[in-house]
């Protein structure tokens, strides 16, 4: 498989496309290593990770630079997005240690659970954050003591490559993480299909989650699922309306708009609305479009010139964007920021575009506004911005999604946990539970001799 980099449309390596054999073999090296690896002390599998993490910091500015060759993201961002992998590391080698069990009350026993490791775990990730995706899946499966087999994206292999060189260089045992670059329907189907594949981690499409869900349940497998959004941005009349649309602009450019949380439908309360749409413009038009290199930059280009023919479907010819940003000229898969003004059931109102385009939509009253927000399949993020406590509470509430934020569009932090609502997703990744979320409970009774029969 060519690796092109978006922003110059230079193939930038080549790497192997995984078959069905070789997926077979792969699986069969993971439940080797993974029964030893369980059978470590959990002091020493921590100790592993820590190592792991050591050495993913030790090259976080090599990742990174991974990260905006085969994604075109900007190079802060791509700091960033290694960092939040050794970050996940750390957090999840914490966890083992404190992963106990519970004592129970019971007659005539004693009752106990333990967190048994499930086995082999495959992750299925997307391009759109190739190394923070991948980590929310390996960190703490690995870390409950489970094998590990990572499918990257077609188009996003190379950081998961190099974390599983950087995870052998530390000293994880052999076969325990592996990287398996290939197309979905083969690398990605056969290890949904293998029987010794005890749970699949999933994060993509709705429609391609909805195949994996249907194809678990021949094995009653194990399925996590993080699908797509279609995020409301809520801006109340009694919000501080200069920061709600300071801030719009990277709800739904960050990453290019190739974020399953962007706030993609932004309703503005009508008696705002005009005040709100003069200090978006601007705001949308300083965001810093161009070299993903230069640390200046807030957004590159879109993945692939396939993708933006994609994004470019939901912006009508006929209408005119209200706003327009600017691209560079030349090579590269770019397209313009691109605020349009529209009703709930346009096409780019509903459907999820997973580029720079937003529709502002108005609305008259708090009932209006949840009533458009939850009129969607999805329930993955929102955001409301209101001066009102109780408003922010009562919206927060009634948005039917996983992650809100008020008065900011922050959702992601690898310590609170995170999943969709709806046709988003199903179960929690990351927070308190992750490690939980890669083991069975099992429930142990031991009895106890009366003290009568052991006289
Ligand atoms: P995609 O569904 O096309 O692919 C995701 C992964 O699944 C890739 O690795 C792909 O190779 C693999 N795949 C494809 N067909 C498969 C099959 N039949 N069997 C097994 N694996 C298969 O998604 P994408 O275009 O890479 O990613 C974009 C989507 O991901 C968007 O919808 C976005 O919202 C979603 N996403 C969700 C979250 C979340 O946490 N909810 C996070 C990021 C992205």
């Amino acid at each position: 498989m060519d690796i092109v980099n978006p922003a110059t449309e230079e193939v930038v390596a080549t790497v192997p496309d995984t078959t069905r054999e070789e997926v077979d073999a792969a699986v069969a090296r993971a439940v080797k290593a993974q029964t030893a690896w369980a059978a470590l002390p959990p002091g020493d599998r921590a100790r592993h990770l820590r190592r792991f993490a050591d050495a993913v910091d030790a090259h976080l500015e090599e990742l990174a630079a991974l990260e905006v060759r085969e994604a075109g993201h900007p190079i802060g961002n791509a700091r960033w997005e290694a960092g939040n992998a050794r970050d996940l590391l750390e957090y999840a080698a914490a966890g083992i240690e404190r992963l106990s069990g519970s004592q129970i009350p019971v007659a005539g026993g004693l009752d106990v659970t333990f967190h048994e490791p499930l086995g082999v775990v495959a992750v299925i990730a997307p391009w759109n954050f190739p190394m923070p995706i991948a980590a929310w899946g390996f960190a703490p499966a690995l870390a409950a003591g489970n094998a590990v087999l990572l499918k990257p994206a077609e188009t996003t292999p190379l950081t998961a490559l190099r974390l599983a060189g950087l995870g052998l260089e530390a000293g994880l045992p052999e076969g325990l993480f592996q990287v398996l670059p290939g197309a979905g329907p083969v690398a990605g189907d056969a290890l949904v299909g293998h029987r010794d594949v005890a749970k699949v981690v999933f994060t993509g499409s709705t429609a391609v989650g909805k195949q994996i869900m249907a194809k678990c349940a021949a094995d009653v497998k194990r399925v996590t699922l993080e699908l797509g959004g279609k995020s409301p941005n809520i801006v109340f009349a009694d919000a501080d309306v200069e920061r709600a649309a300071a801030a719009a602009p990277g709800s739904f450019l960050d990453n290019t708009g190739q974020d399953c949380c962007a706030r993609s439908r932004i309703l503005v309360q009508r008696s705002v609305y005009d005040r709100f749409m003069e200090l978006l413009e601007p705001a949308v038009k300083s965001f810093v479009v161009g070299d993903p290199t230069d640390p200046a930059t807030q957004m590159g280009p879109l993945i692939s010139a396939a993708h933006r023919e994609r994004v470019r479907s939901y912006v009508p010819e006929s209408a005119p964007a209200a706003i327009r940003g600017e691209v560079p000229a030349g090579k590269g898969f770019w397209y313009p920021a691109t605020v349009l003004e529209g009703g709930p059931r346009d096409r780019a109102a509903v459907e999820e575009v997973f580029g720079p385009v937003a529709v502002v939509i108005p609305f008259e009253d708090e009932a209006e506004a949840v009533r458009i927000a939850n009129a969607t399949d999805y329930g993955l993020s929102g955001s409301v911005w209101t001066r009102d406590v109780s408003r922010a509470l009562r919206v927060s509430r009634a948005v039917a999604a996983g992650n809100l934020s008020v008065n900011s569009h922050s959702s992601v932090r690898y310590w609170t946990p995170f999943g969709g609502f709806k046709q988003s997703g199903l179960g929690r990744e990351l927070g308190p539970g992750a490690l939980s979320a890669f083991t069975e409970t099992k429930n142990v009774f031991i009895a106890i001799d009366p003290v009568e029969e052991s006289k």
